[in-house]
């Protein structure tokens, strides 16, 4: 079995992934796939911390619209993610991996809160920790729960899993001629204003030194490729400003 080039990760999945074609609620056929890819990466010894996101179910800055007061918006929006991760638990373990979901609103009946340590300890056991209810604060995203859980587990590198290849200059849905990027620094993606993820999220991996990997979660193998070193999608990476390290 090849080697991993990462010894732990922290896998971002968008709600809308969850979501398949129609993008809203579960498709079961896609979590399905979706389990199954992230077991394939998960047999070369990598420890996973997925992310999930809730854009499928409800976001808190659509709400707004309808008259729903941003913050309640975000909570209903962060509850949604605990949704998918409940999901993407069960099927993970219909697979034969083991899952926690850990979130970061207490709700002891039906999940672990997010401890830092046990979520290490867990995955140190071979078992894939899902953390889900985002950073547990209104106006965040989970693009930025991702890079903040990286740099609280210290993972090696994001991996944001969506239904597009890579970052690109402009929409590649709408224009035709968008340039797809191999490499860029998180410096350049903030400059440039690229929506591939939020600003906070690209400048606390900028500030920890946490690269960040962009490819498309539904494309056979990617993630395993990704794990494995090969180059799939587009790679955010800046030069290194050193960083303590522990774990
Ligand atoms: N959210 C939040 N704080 C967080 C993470 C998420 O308030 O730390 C809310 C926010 O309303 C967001 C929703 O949860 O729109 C779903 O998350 P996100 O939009 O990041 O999901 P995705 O686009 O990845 O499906």
């Amino acid at each position: 079995m090849p080697k991993a080039k990462y010894k732990r990760i922290i896998l971002k999945v968008s709600g809308e992934v969850f979501g398949g074609k129609h993008k809203v609620g579960i498709d079961p056929l896609v979590l399905q796939t979706v389990a199954k890819e992230i077991k394939k990466a998960h047999r070369h010894n990598v420890q996973i911390a997925i992310v999930v996101g809730g854009g499928n179910i409800f976001r808190g800055i659509s709400g707004e619209g309808e008259g729903i007061d941003r913050s309640t918006g975000d909570y209903m929006g962060m509850l949604a993610t605990v949704i998918n991760a409940l999901a993407l638990q069960d099927v993970l373990e219909k697979e034969g991996v083991y899952a926690r979901v850990q979130t970061a609103i207490e709700m002891k009946a039906i999940a672990e809160p997010f401890i830092r340590r046990r979520a290490i300890r867990h995955m140190q056991k071979g078992r894939v920790v899902i953390l889900a209810a985002g950073t547990g604060n209104p106006y965040f995203t989970t693009d930025t729960t991702a890079a903040l859980r990286a740099a609280e587990i210290n993972a090696d590198v994001v991996l944001k899993a969506t239904k597009v290849d890579g970052v690109y200059d402009k929409d590649p849905f709408l224009h035709k001629d968008a340039k797809k990027f191999q490499k860029l620094s998180h410096m350049n993606v903030l400059k440039r204003r690229l929506k591939v993820l939020d600003a906070t999220a690209a400048s606390l991996c900028m500030d920890n030194n946490i690269p960040i990997i962009v490819f498309d979660l539904m494309k056979k193998g990617n993630i395993e490729r990704v794990v494995l070193g090969k180059t799939v999608g587009t790679m955010i990476v800046s030069p290194k400003i050193p960083r303590p390290r522990s774990g």
